[in-house]
C-alpha cells in the first residue's frame, strides 16, 4: 500500500487499547531496521523526520528511502511524519514534498500564536490530504533543535479550545516525559502525570493523544555502551510499564528515538571493541541495523501493543 496518513491508524489504536510507534529515521540502516521489525510483527508504523534529520540526510534521500520501505513492506501501513516542524514554511515544505503527516510545534510560542499558525498548517495540510499534530505544554530535555530546561505541563483547561480553533488531528501533551537519554536525575523516581492525561482525554473524547520523549533508556544498553568505552553515566528513561499503561487509553502515538540511538551505539561500540581490525562499514552497520530491529520489535510487542494490528 502507498504511504498513508495516521487517521485510520489512530482510530484503530484508540479503540484497540494500543499505541502506534513513531520512530525517527536518519539513514538507511535505521529505516530498514524499523520497517523490517514492523513487517515481521505486522505492525503499523510512523516513520518520522526531524528538522535535524533533513539537515543531515537531505529531504530527497529520506523520502526515497521511506518510499523504498513502502515497497519492501507491502503488508503494513506506513506514515511519513515531520517531527517538530517549528514554522508554517517547514510544514508546507514537507506537505508539498510528500509527507503524509506533519507536526507543527508551537509549544514554545504564546498560546494565541500557537493557535494561529497551527490553524494555518491544518488548513493547508487538510487541503492536501495530510494530517497535523500540534503540541500544548512543553517537554524538558534536548532533542535536535528542541530544547527546554523544565517541564511545563499541559493545562487540560485549554485543550478543547485549542483543538476547536485549530482543527488539528492529534495533540502532543506534556505529562512528564522528556527528550533525550537523561530524563530523570539519579535517585529521582520516574513519574508521569496520569491525572493530566485522564483530564485531557475526558475533555477530548475519541481524540488521539501523542507522547513525545518516551524512550525507556534500557539499562543493559547503557551498561553495554559504558563497558565498551562510552561515557553515559546516569542515563535514565521512562519505565516501559508506564508507557504500556498510557497506550491502553487515549495515547495513540508514542515517540521513541533515544532508545534506537542507544541500541546502535551499543552495537557499534561492542563491534569495534571485539573486532578492532574491522574497517568495512558493513561489518559494524550490519549489527547496528539488527540492534535497531531488535529494539523496535521489543517496543511493538512489550510496550506499544501494536503487533498484529496492521
Ligand atoms: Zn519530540
Amino acid at each position: 500500500m502507498p504511504l498513508v496518513s495516521t487517521t485510520e491508524m489512530f482510530k484503530k489504536a484508540y479503540h484497540g487499547g494500543y499505541a502506534v510507534g513513531a520512530f525517527n529515521v536518519n539513514n538507511m540502516e535505521i529505516v530498514q531496521g524499523i520497517t523490517e521489525a514492523c513487517q515481521e510483527q505486522k505492525a503499523p508504523v510512523i516513520l518520522q523526520v526531524s528538522k535535524g534529520a533533513r539537515a543531515y540526510a537531505n529531504h530527497t534521500y529520506l523520502i526515497k528511502m521511506v518510499e523504498a520501505a513502502v515497497i519492501e513492506c507491502p503488508d503494513i501501513p506506513i506514515a511519513l511524519h515531520l517531527d517538530h516542524g517549528n514554522s508554517f514554511e517547514l510544514c508546507k515544505d514537507c506537505i508539498d514534498g510528500g509527507f503524509s503527516s506533519v507536526m507543527f510545534d508551537g509549544s514554545a510560542m504564546p498560546y494565541e500564536e500557537n493557535v494561529k499558525i497551527a490553524k494555518m498548517v491544518a488548513d493547508y495540510a487538510h487541503a492536501h490530504g495530510v494530517v497535523v499534530e500540534a503540541e500544548l505544554g512543553q517537554l524538558a530535555g534536548v532533542e535536535d533543535d528542541v530544547c527546554a530546561e523544565e517541564h511545563s505541563y499541559t493545562d487540560p483547561a485549554v485543550v478543547q479550545d485549542f483543538v476547536e480553533k485549530t482543527g488539528v488531528d492529534s495533540l502532543a501533551i506534556a505529562i512528564g516525559t522528556s527528550h533525550g537519554a537523561y530524563k530523570f536525575k539519579p535517585g529521582q523516581k520516574p513519574q508521569l502525570r496520569f491525572d493530566i492525561l485522564e483530564e485531557v482525554s475526558r475533555r477530548l473524547p475519541e481524540f488521539p493523544i501523542v507522547l513525545h520523549g518516551s524512550s525507556s533508556v534500557p539499562q543493559d544498553m547503557v551498561a553495554k555502551v559504558n563497558k565498551y568505552g562510552g561515557a553515559m553515566p546516569d542515563a535514565i528513561g521512562i519505565p516501559e510499564e508506564m508507557l504500556r499503561e498510557a497506550a491502553k487509553g487515549a495515547v495513540c502515538k508514542i515517540n521513541i528515538d533515544s532508545d534506537i540511538r542507544l541500541a546502535i551505539t551499543a552495537a557499534v561500540r561492542e563491534h569495534f571493541a571485539l573486532h578492532p581490525a574491522d574497517f568495512d562499514p558493513r561489518q559494524y552497520l550490519k549489527p547496528a541495523r539488527q540492534a535497531v530491529k531488535d529494539m523496535v520489535s521489543h517496543k511493538l510487542v512489550d510496550v506499544l501493543g501494536c503487533n498484529g494490528k496492521a
